[in-house]
């Protein structure tokens, strides 16, 4: 059996084993509940790419091969590792993230449902038979990639691995995947209790190190024939230019603005919780966060009064957790001077929590215009603009002027006008009377700049394998 990682140092995972940085040089990180050090994480080179390339290049074709019910045993087993490992996983997501437990748990355990989701879809037919003449046999067979490379950010990053790594495994590829460098502990631990269970080395390769470095070489790397991403649009785009020359597929999972409208027949009471809840949970630090509240003029000032008194039970260090690193703590920052000179109105928070540690208090932004940066650009903390709107027209239009389109979400009573509206937001997903974006089977993906392609869902396999047709003349 293989040692278990220490938190204090972390290696790479390569060819179902632990394997030291060839340059033997550590990144040093920061606990963002304390600010003092965290845990150091290999930094890996284009060498080290190169060496997990080649463990999967080795095992690709056994994998590929696999008996389905034995693949299907291995990912419920890895599930069932996991779910035996569930407290080791969480504190090990909360050591690197600072995020509260209940949050941590809530991870881990959607993790683990991905293995047990895509685990039950290794029988689903890979293929069509196709009525094209009479004297000829005509069938569709989806067949892997083969390497496929996971880049992944920080914020939950148990949760994006799992996600892209469970399809793409189901599907027959095997993996070369790069956790943030500030995120590595639970990516590396989830790789070596696959080893634990049974996944063949060099099905499952974790390589640590910077994007400039390792995630760039994973793109690069002639033999890697698909990347999923999940990071900002920024860095997306240099990606995406690289895949270009590459002529090679992409999953681009980036970020979001997304609006969350409240119209005027909505339970108000459960629409400002979870309003609340939106743009706070992880401190804000998701993808999916409903940061644009929409409200419909005639209950807006009865909506604010209700979000100030849920706004004021999220409390820094219980249930907030920090923000990621120093730099994003100032970054967050500087959008309340942002705020203050664009005129939008505070009604809470607007400052860093007193103390140690990476903490800003929930904040909530009022008459908010919706051209104002606090509007338009992602600010990844846990702070909420509340823009005022008249007419449904009203709602839609500023619910699209948006660079984004990753989710959207509409509260009313009125069904019909739900739907509508729901039809009319430009975003991968939108949920109507209720936030949830953690589902396993519902298939997740933007528009606009929050990316394209799709993860989750019976969907996902599809974006980890190529359709052949065969024609055979009988
Ligand atoms: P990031 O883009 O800086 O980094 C993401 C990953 O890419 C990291 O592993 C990083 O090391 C790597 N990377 C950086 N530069 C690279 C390069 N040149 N080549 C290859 N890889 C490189 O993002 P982040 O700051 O870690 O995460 C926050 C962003 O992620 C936000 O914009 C957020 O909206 C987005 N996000 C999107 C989703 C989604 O599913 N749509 C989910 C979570 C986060």
């Amino acid at each position: 059996m293989n040692k278990p990682i220490t938190l204090a140092k972390l290696n790479h995972w390569i060819d179902g084993a632990t394997a030291e940085p060839s340059d033997a040089i550590y990144l040093d990180n920061v606990n963002p509940m304390t600010g003092g050090p965290g845990p150091s994480v290999a930094a890996g080179s284009r060498a080290d790419v190169d060496a997990a390339v080649a463990a999967a290049k080795r095992s690709a074709d056994g994998w590929r091969r696999f008996n389905a019910a034995e693949r299907g045993r291995l990912m419920m087993g890895l599930a069932a590792k996991m779910r035996e490992n569930r407290e080791t996983l969480a504190e090990m997501e909360r050591a690197d993230t600072g995020k509260p437990m209940p949050m941590a748990y809530a991870e881990v355990d959607g993790s683990i449902a991905y293995f047990e989701f895509y685990g039950s879809l290794v029988y689903l037919p890979k293929g069509d038979v196709l009525d094209v003449a009479p004297d000829q046999h005509v069938f569709t067979k989806r067949e892997p990639y083969g390497i496929v490379g996971v880049i992944t950010p920080w914020n939950l990053p148990l949760n994006q691995a799992a996600r892209a790594i469970a399809p793409a495994l189901v599907a027959g590829n095997v993996i070369v995947a790069k956790p943030s460098e500030i995120t590595s502990q639970t990516t590396i631990e989830m790789a070596r209790l696959a080893t634990e269970v049974g996944f063949p080395n060099g099905v499952i390769n974790i390589v640590l190190g910077t994007g400039k470095e390792v995630g760039e070489a994973i793109v690069r790397n002639p033999d890697v024939r698909k990347v999923a991403f999940t990071g900002s649009v920024g860095v997306g785009r240099a990606i995406g230019h690289i895949a270009a020359d590459r002529i090679i597929p992409l999953t681009l999972e980036l970020g979001g603005k997304s609006a969350n409208i409240v119209f005027d027949d909505a339970d108000i009471d459960t629409a400002a919780t979870e309003a609340v809840k939106g743009f706070t949970l992880n401190a804000g630090q998701v993808c999916s966060a409903g940061t644009r509240v929409l409200v419909q003029r005639s209950v807006y000032d009865v909506f604010l009064e209700k979000m100030k008194s849920a706004v004021q039970a999220i409390v820094p260090g219980e249930n907030l957790g920090p923000i990621i690193t120093p730099a994003q703590f100032q970054r967050v920052q500087s959008f309340f001077k942002v705020a203050e000179g664009d005129g939008a109105r505070l009604v809470h928070g607007g400052a860093a929590a007193e103390g140690d540690g990476f903490y800003i208090q929930p904040t909530v932004y009022a008459d908010v215009s919706n051209d104002m940066r606090i509007a338009q650009e992602e600010i990844f903390g846990p702070v909420g603009v509340v823009i005022p709107f008249d007419t449904e027209e009203d709602a839609i239009r500023i619910a699209n002027d948006s660079d984004y389109g990753l989710i959207g979400t509409v509260w009313s009573q009125n069904i019909s006008r739900a739907l509508r509206v729901a039809d009319r937001i430009d975003a991968g997903q939108i949920f109507v009377n209720v936030w949830n974006t953690m589902s396993v089977q519902t298939p997740f993906g933007g528009y606009k700049n929050s990316g394209y392609g799709r993860e989750k869902g019976i969907e996902a396999i599809h974006h980890y394998s190529h359709l052949k047709t065969v024609t055979v003349k009988i």
